[in-house]
């Protein structure tokens, strides 16, 4: 059915649509559900598929409809270049095989270096030609969407590739901990430990979530331990530097002090449109210079938010059948963000919740009456933002944490003058702001 769908699309649309949408794409039927489904290896072409007046997908599901079958659309980046057989062979394997978790896109090739991140990717790359013997533990950090995900796959690939037989596991803290409490639960800590301690090289992305879970910190420490004693790489991202992650044991925050830091701060205007050039230029997009520089001068703090105005150009730019996309398309994208920016302003509720998680302080602390100085500092940093990023009133915002509204002035007047001379309160209210965007 596959290869039908291919044949009549390329009657009906021409060549360059097969090639372009679904040679990369792969094709799963379900029997059972009566689905197809369609992996697609990116936003962009999902979009094309749904949208393009819905022409290419009214052929598909034409086809499918004399098979019983509906059509539903995924994206899995990982794709990549297995052919067919390769993906079904592989989703077929599915879980058991960690090494799947590598995303072929986030490679050096593809990584584009200036300063904000020249160190971080210079000890990465080090540490991709030497594991174990460069720097160990190499410890990333930096802000929400500025590449440590990109870089610590990339080592992963790289080592992949020059040393197949070594034991690559790249994973979460989230997952490491999920794992490590189902193994609890069922009752196979020795297997999951033997698990852990047979890896080569150990890549844990968002480290910064173990904080505050004791009995996975110190299941985390004694895998570190076991692993760094018998020389085996191990490669930590967090979005703080370990002196700032709160409720970190000391042991293990001298553990991961032991080897090298490195931090990636954001992008200047060259690279960010350096990276927009390199993304363009990967995925075969035609992009007038103004529109690119444009978003580029736009979107400062993010580069996930980046590409997503640079997919969001392309999508308006093939909704209307164009080819290149031009200053008007960027500037609609931009357009787009910006009105859901404002339409969708937090609500205090969110402000408090984000403060507490990236904090790490309590929901209820944030509102009481405690004086310890972290409190009370989390409790002027939530005021600042609903003064900032609400339309709440003053008497409003010191209702709402049981103060008064010169309390919520003085605490505003605070933040506003220390966040210019203070980096490590200035990067805290950054990634409050990331996490509030990202929910
Ligand atoms: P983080 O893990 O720090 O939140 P990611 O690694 O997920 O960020 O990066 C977000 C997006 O930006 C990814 O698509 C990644 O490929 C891209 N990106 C980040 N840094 C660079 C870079 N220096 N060059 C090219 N792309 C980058
Ligand atoms: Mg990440």
């Amino acid at each position: 059915i596959w290869q039908e769908i291919l044949d009549v699309v390329e009657e009906k649309m021409g060549k360059p649509t097969v090639e372009a949408f679904l040679k990369p794409s792969r094709a799963i039927i379900n029997k059972e559900d009566n689905k197809l489904t369609l992996i697609v290896p990116n936003e962009f072409i999902k979009t094309y598929i749904e949208q393009k007046s819905g022409k290419l997908k009214n052929i598909i599901e034409d086809i499918l409809e004399g098979e019983n079958l509906k059509l539903s659309l995924e994206v899995d980046e990982s794709i990549g270049n297995l052919s067919q057989e390769e993906y079904l062979e592989n989703n077929n394997k599915v879980e058991k095989n960690e090494q799947k978790g590598f995303l072929s896109k986030y490679t050096f090739e593809t990584f584009v270096v200036g300063p904000g991140n020249r160190m971080a990717h210079a000890a990465s790359l080090a540490v991709a030609d030497n594991p174990g013997k460069a720097y160990n533990p190499l410890f990333i950090y930096g802000g929400a969407g500025l590449g440590k995900t990109h870089l610590l796959q990339a080592i992963a690939t790289t080592i992949r590739s020059k040393k197949p037989n070594l034991y690559i596991l790249y994973i979460t803290s989230e997952k490491f901990t999920n794992e490590f409490i189902n193994a609890i639960k069922d009752d196979k800590i020795n297997s999951f430990q033997e698990h852990y301690r047979n890896i080569d090289i150990l890549l844990v992305d968002d480290i910064q979530f173990i904080a505050g879970k004791e009995r996975t910190q110190e299941e985390f420490f004694h895998t570190f331990n076991t692993l760094y004693e018998s020389g085996k790489q191990i490669v930590l991202s967090s979005d703080r530097p370990p002196k700032e992650i709160r409720t970190l044991e000391e042991r293990l925050r001298t553990r991961f002090e032991m080897g090298l830091i490195a931090d990636i701060q954001p992008p200047d205007l060259e690279t960010r449109i350096a990276i927009l050039q390199k993304k363009a230029e990967i995925e075969n997009i035609d992009i007038d210079p103004e529109a690119l520089v444009l978003i580029a001068e736009k979107v400062a703090s993010n580069i996930r938010e980046l590409e997503g105005v640079l997919t969001k150009s392309m999508a308006l730019c093939s909704i209307n059948q164009e080819s290149r996309i031009t200053i008007k398309h960027a500037q609609e994208a931009l357009k787009n963000i910006e009105d859901n920016k404002l339409n969708n302003l937090p609500t205090m509720d969110e402000i408090a919740i984000a403060v507490s998680k990236v904090m790490q302080i309590k929901l209820e602390d944030l509102k009481s009456r405690g004086r310890k100085s972290h409190q009370a500092n989390a409790r002027q940093i939530a005021m600042y933002l609903c003064r900032e990023m609400t339309k709440n009133s003053l008497p409003q915002i010191g209702e709402y944490f049981g103060r008064d509204h010169s309390t919520v002035i003085h605490a505003y007047e605070r933040i506003k003058e220390d966040i210019n001379k203070d980096q490590t309160l200035k990067r805290i209210i950054e990634q409050i702001r990331s996490f509030l965007k990202s929910v």
